[in-house]
């Protein structure tokens, strides 16, 4: 791999699973079939809180548990605290509900017109083709029906969400997602794809995974062909902590950015996870290095269960604004809370603005300077002597802004 900068990502190798062939760790199928799926198998590999056996107890009513064996390989064992064990093994926090929380935060139910087919924005729709994943977040949003541990017994109807979208020409934007689309196969992807490029009033078509991080064995050539074929497809990764920054992972969004995948990332806020500064920051800047620019960063949904994951707005904002100004501006993701009970993502700032007047706006810098811009033109009065012509422009001052 020629062009990546892996400088300090570490290469994971095999871990635990060392004695596996090279051939059978590297394929994805393998890796799936291998999952860890119940408390006994994590039992046999790690020793875990009571708080953990608890929330592994409860989660085949919830969501479902799985973590691939590549994934289990960047937890600490030997840390509760882990960010990356907090993310895919079950706690005793997600049997608690609290009163504020959801089982379907933001309110995708009442905007399906298929199922499975989100039509909340009037020009783009969130189309949910599976409800599998690779492993299973614990805050995931859609707990409800993703891994079908609910009874929500949720059956993706790709034929009517396509029909859907061909009858509904403001439909410009099409986001896949589920569960995770990259489970789906080869052949099929191919042909949804296929489906969606032929229709014409369909100009952007995306792609919402965390296959990436979970099972950077799953973006092979082939796929990484299919996604060229119909291309461009953009793709939204999923990573919440360096530490997942992996040179596995970025060896994946780079064969993903070879075939003209432009990548963004979505992180959501989690306590004790990422709600840090620092580790936002090198999160931001490897995510860079793999050509990964940072989309959104989710203030947590409602989800039940999740109290044990929110942090606070507060801190949300403080990141935001350690990042805006104290380094490149690729690297911010905007922060977004998606509004309980549907309303969309609405952008959360640290306000820089103080003041907005006829005259003038009034804010300030990074640094917390003051500064001003006039809102009202003050024309110089005519000289009274002849002015010399001008001089030419100088190379540089035309005004463009790069
Ligand atoms: C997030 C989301 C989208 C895409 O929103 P963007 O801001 O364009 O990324 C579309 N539909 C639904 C229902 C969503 O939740
Ligand atoms: S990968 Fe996405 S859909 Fe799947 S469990 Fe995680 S957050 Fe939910």
């Amino acid at each position: 791999m020629p062009n990546t900068d892996n400088r300090d990502l570490g290469a994971l190798g095999q871990g635990l699973w060392s004695e596996v062939p090279a051939a059978q760790w590297n394929d994805w199928g393998w890796q799936l079939k291998n999952r860890i799926t119940t408390l006994a198998e994590l039992d046999a590999l790690m020793s875990l809180t009571d708080e953990e056996r608890a929330g592994c107890e409860h989660a085949n009513h919830k969501l479902a548990l799985a973590i691939t064996p590549y994934f289990f390989n960047l937890i600490d064992r030997s840390d509760p605290d882990c960010p990356v064990r907090k993310q895919v093994i079950p706690r005793e926090g997600e049997m608690r509900v609290a009163t504020e929380e959801l089982l379907d935060p933001v309110g995708e139910e009442h905007t399906m017109p298929v199922p499975g087919l989100v039509h909340r924005y009037p020009d783009r729709v969130l189309f949910l083709i599976t409800d599998r994943c690779a492993s299973y977040c614990r805050y995931c949003t859609r707990s409800r029906l993703v891994s079908n541990a609910q009874e929500y017994n949720f059956h993706p109807e790709y034929e009517r969400g396509l029909r859907y979208i061909e009858e509904h020409p403001e439909v410009r934007d099409v986001l896949l997602s589920g569960g995770d689309p990259l489970l789906l196969s080869d052949r099929k992807l191919d042909h949804i794809l296929g489906r969606l490029r032929a229709i014409k009033h369909v100009e952007f078509i995306r792609i919402g995974s965390r296959i990436p991080v979970f099972l950077p064995q799953r973006i092979t050539p082939e796929l990484c062909d299919v996604l060229k074929k119909h291309g461009p497809i953009w793709m939204s990764i999923h990573v919440n902590h360096p530490r997942e920054c992996t040179a596995e992972l970025g060896q994946a969004c780079e064969r993903l950015s070879f075939a003209g995948v432009p990548l963004g990332n979505q992180s959501v806020l989690l306590r004790g996870v990422n709600d840090d500064v620092e580790v936002m920051k090198d999160l931001v800047h490897r995510l860079l290095r793999m050509r990964v620019r940072p989309y959104y960063l989710y203030q947590c949904d409602l989800i039940t269960g999740s109290a044990h994951f929110r942090a606070d707005v507060r801190k949300g904002l403080e990141i935001i604004q350690a990042l805006r100004g104290h380094t490149t501006g690729y690297a911010v993701p905007q922060y977004v809370i998606d509004a309980p009970g549907g309303g969309g993502k609405v952008p959360i700032n640290p306000e820089y603005l103080e003041r907005i007047t006829d005259d003038e706006v009034v804010f300030r810098n990074y640094e917390g300077r003051r500064y001003t811009y006039p809102l009202r033109s003050h024309p110089v009065p005519a000289p009274v002597a002849p002015v010399a012509p001008p001089l030419p422009a100088a190379a540089g001052t035309c005004g463009c802004r790069t």
